[in-house]
């Protein structure tokens, strides 16, 4: 009885349900579109590494020493370098091969993913974002022309978006606030700090450490969505 009921719609199928059909499929055509005009959002795990100031370079590297250029990040001018250092832990345990990344900053920081820090005998790193090291630990790190020891600067780097002034405006956020990542596959999570960075000059990307991206299986997905 259902096949012939299914038989009898096709068989007086007309052209004003032809014509509606029509439209329908161009209405969600339309609307995908619109989504396709979401900003691409291209999300990313940071491996662990360094920023260095000139005088630290000096030190690590010798007097005038330039960092050389590796290979362009995401990020318009950032680049990874093909300089790496050591750092030394508080108990004394190691990370050779730590890579530097450029250009070089006002103040040295080195940023590791949580495990990182428990290899190297930190066991409460602070999470917080890239240039806000106040009362956070130092290391020692070494470098083939010297040995520096850092004050303060090694952090675990929070969760962030980095967001051009169009791309906030178009998910009504502001500099600071706090955003959900929800990443799909079959071991995703959603994330509910994605701390929010805007700047000119800045395409849309999410950065997360190692220990993130494992957690939620980023490799094994492209379904990311970012979310107030
Ligand atoms: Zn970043």
């Amino acid at each position: 009885m259902g096949s012939a009921t299914m038989a009898n719609s096709v068989g007086t199928i007309d052209r004003s349900m032809v014509e509606q059909i029509v439209r329908q499929v161009a209405l969600e055509y339309l609307g995908r579109t619109r989504k396709g005009n979401v900003p691409e959002l291209v999300v990313q795990a940071s491996s662990r590494h360094m920023h260095v100031c000139r005088e630290d370079m000096d030190i690590l590297f010798g007097p005038g020493a330039e960092l050389t250029f590796d290979r362009d990040l995401y990020q318009e001018g950032n680049f990874a370098a093909k300089e790496t250092v050591t750092i030394v832990g508080p108990r004394g345990r190691i990370i050779s091969n730590l890579r530097i990344l450029g250009p070089m900053r006002k103040e040295s920081q080195v940023e590791l993913a949580f495990t990182d820090g428990i290899m190297l005998g930190f066991s409460d790193l602070p999470v917080r974002l890239s240039g806000d090291i106040a009362n956070t630990p130092g290391a020692v790190i070494i470098g083939p022309k010297g040995v520096v020891e850092l004050k303060r600067g090694v952090i675990r780097a929070a969760i962030h978006v980095h967001m051009s002034p169009a791309d906030a405006a178009y998910y009504g956020v502001t500099e600071k606030d706090r955003m959900k990542l929800r990443v799909g596959g079959p071991a995703g999570l959603t994330f509910n700090n994605v701390h929010v960075r805007i700047g000119a000059n800045y395409r849309l990307n999410v950065h997360m450490d190692t220990d993130e991206a494992n957690a939620c299986g980023l490799h094994l997905t492209k379904d990311v969505e970012l979310s107030k």
